[in-house]
């Protein structure tokens, strides 16, 4: 297939890039780089089956050849309003990309009859009263609140892949992602995982917002990787979790970090940065992808930070 990837320079578009060109396939990589890193894709520099092109996917969208598949990755991910990476410091280009971005991309798929999948987020669920949550879930959200510019843009882009999937036939899925960690998360972007794990490094207090009894479910991107293209290459058109289920919190998150790197500093407890909106419980059901993509996650928590932790020291300039 030829497949377009957007947000190809960020954490789980540069994966998808390179798992999908070792799969045969031929990648068109786009991005304008407002939260990515163009180092993420020097894997794919120089590959014949890798082209990119960068653009903001909030404008009109022109690729040239024919298109057969196209992953709809573009957005800024990140709630923390201490980075201006986070999506609170980014609010109206968060909104066009789930807005106009999908928009633009679904034209696209239109136009080539290609086949369709969006990025979605547990975000979608906000901060959730059903526990764990399944796809059946209509979710609890402040349509006004500060991460609303995500959440929205993401159940608008949603409603708006359904509508096109129903009135314009298009052969779409929908990928709900869980936290999910790994190598190639910016180290500045205020997501937990690179927040520890370089304070860690520093031997320094990990700093936990709240009183950390939140919980997270963490997947590492290998596996995530794994599921969505078991998705994209089912027949599945509704909205499917995937995530690994093993819940924790967020002191318990950060004892393990500390633990596995050898940090013997204590935490720093910091007022919720985040006005109140912070989700309290998350935790994927994944009984619909066990079903019908027999996928499941594989990878420890331990075995996937072990795995996370030489990029940081790379970035870091930190040496074995
Ligand atoms: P990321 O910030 O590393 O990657 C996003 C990429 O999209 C960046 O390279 C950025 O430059 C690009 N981008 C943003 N707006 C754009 C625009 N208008 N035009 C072109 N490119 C644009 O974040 P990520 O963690 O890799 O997230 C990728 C996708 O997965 C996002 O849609 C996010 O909502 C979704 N997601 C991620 C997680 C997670 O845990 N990582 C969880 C749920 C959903
Ligand atoms: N968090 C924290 N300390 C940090 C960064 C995040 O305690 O330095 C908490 C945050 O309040 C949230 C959880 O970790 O409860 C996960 O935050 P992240 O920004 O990774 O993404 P979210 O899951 O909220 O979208």
């Amino acid at each position: 297939m030829r497949i377009l990837i957007t947000g190809a320079a960020g954490f789980l578009g540069s994966h998808l890039c390179e798992y999908l060109i070792n799969k045969g396939h031929f990648v068109i990589g786009m991005d304008n780089f407002i939260t990515g890193n163009p180092a993420n894709l020097t894997p794919m520099a120089g590959n014949q089956n890798f082209l990119f092109i960068r653009h903001d996917v909030s404008n009109f969208i022109f690729v040239p050849g024919k298109i057969d598949a196209i992953l709809h990755f573009a957005s800024p991910a990140s709630p923390n309003p201490t980075s201006p990476y986070g999506y609170t410091n980014l609010p109206i280009q968060t909104m066009k990309a789930g807005a106009m971005g999908t928009h633009n991309t679904l034209g696209v798929a239109r136009a080539h009859n290609a086949k369709y999948l969006l990025a979605s987020t547990s975000e979608i669920y906000g901060d959730p009263l059903e526990h764990p949550q399944k796809e059946t879930y209509w979710g609890h959200v402040d349509p006004i609140g500060v991460r609303s510019v995500y959440d929205e843009a993401k159940r608008f882009a949603e409603a708006l892949v359904m509508a096109y999937h129903r009135y314009h036939g298009i052969n779409s899925r929908i990928v709900r992602i869980f936290n999910t960690y790994g190598p190639r998360m910016r180290l500045d972007d205020g997501r937990v995982v690179p927040n520890f794990i370089q304070q860690a490094l520093n031997h320094e207090p990990l700093t936990i917002y709240g009183d950390g009894q939140q919980t997270r479910s963490f997947c590492f991107v290998e596996d995530l990787i794994d599921g969505i293209y078991r998705l994209l290459m089912s027949d599945e058109s509704d909205p499917v979790n995937i995530g690994n289920p093993d819940e924790i919190t967020i002191l318990d998150f950060a004892k393990i970090i500390n633990q596995i790197i050898g940090n013997p500093t204590e935490m720093e407890y910091l007022p919720d940065l985040r006005l109140g909106d912070d989700p309290q419980r998350r935790q994927p059901d994944i009984t619909r992808a066990k079903s019908i993509l027999s996928w499941e996650p594989h990878t420890s928590l331990e075995a996937g930070i072990r795995a996370t932790v030489p990029y940081f020291k790379e970035k870091m300039g930190l040496h074995e």
